[in-house]
């Protein structure tokens, strides 16, 4: 979806691949693998440094959950990156089998609603004072948070074809302009 927009896109799996990235997707997923590969592949450090920096980010439910400064459920001595002044429960909706699609109005995504997926899905519980709210439930739940240039989503957006969050994120990209500089990979 983001070449479709124009965007070169690359995968990040070694400290390296950060090098000269002007914004990150971090996907849905597992997120307590996801820490975990993150620190066996040393990772863990300077992405949480870039994204500090202000490394335009698009987390989508697992990767909510990694953006957050805090976890609910997580597994044992699951960490986040604390990018997002949120608190975060994991596997809010309950098991895999409660997950559905449903349409969310989004701040920022202008038109109709976006059709998108809650798949084991994680909930914001807390939102600090810096955050802005940009989607929520009919029950008043979030599950769309935006702090700079830093976007979590609950839910899938990628899965039925509408591109326009996708949109967002590469314009909030366009416009900040960053690019990961020399990392110490040492
Ligand atoms: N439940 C998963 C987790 O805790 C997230 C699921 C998803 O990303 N679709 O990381």
């Amino acid at each position: 979806m983001l070449e479709e927009l124009g965007a070169h896109v690359r995968e990040v799996r070694l400290p390296a691949h950060l090098e000269g990235l002007n914004g990150i997707v971090i996907p849905g997923g597992e997120s307590s693998v996801m820490d975990k590969l993150l620190r066996i592949f040393n990772l863990y450090e300077p992405l949480r440094d870039a994204l500090a920096a202000g490394l335009p980010v698009l987390g989508t439910c697992a990767g909510l959950i990694m953006l957050a400064s805090e976890l609910e459920d997580g597994i044992k001595g699951q960490e986040s990156l604390g990018v997002l002044d949120v608190t975060v429960r994991r596997n809010a909706f309950g098991s895999q089998v409660d997950s559905y699609e449903t349409d969310v109005a989004i701040t920022g995504v202008s038109g109709p609603p976006l059709r998108v997926a809650f798949i084991r899905a994680p909930l914001v519980t807390r939102v600090g004072p810096e955050v802005e709210v940009i989607a929520t439930l009919p029950g008043g739940e979030v599950v769309g948070v935006r702090q700079g240039t830093a976007l979590g989503v609950a839910f899938h957006p990628e899965i039925t074809g509408d591109d326009r969050l996708h949109r967002v994120f590469v314009e909030t990209v366009r416009q900040a302009g960053f690019s990961v500089a020399t990392l110490q990979t040492a």
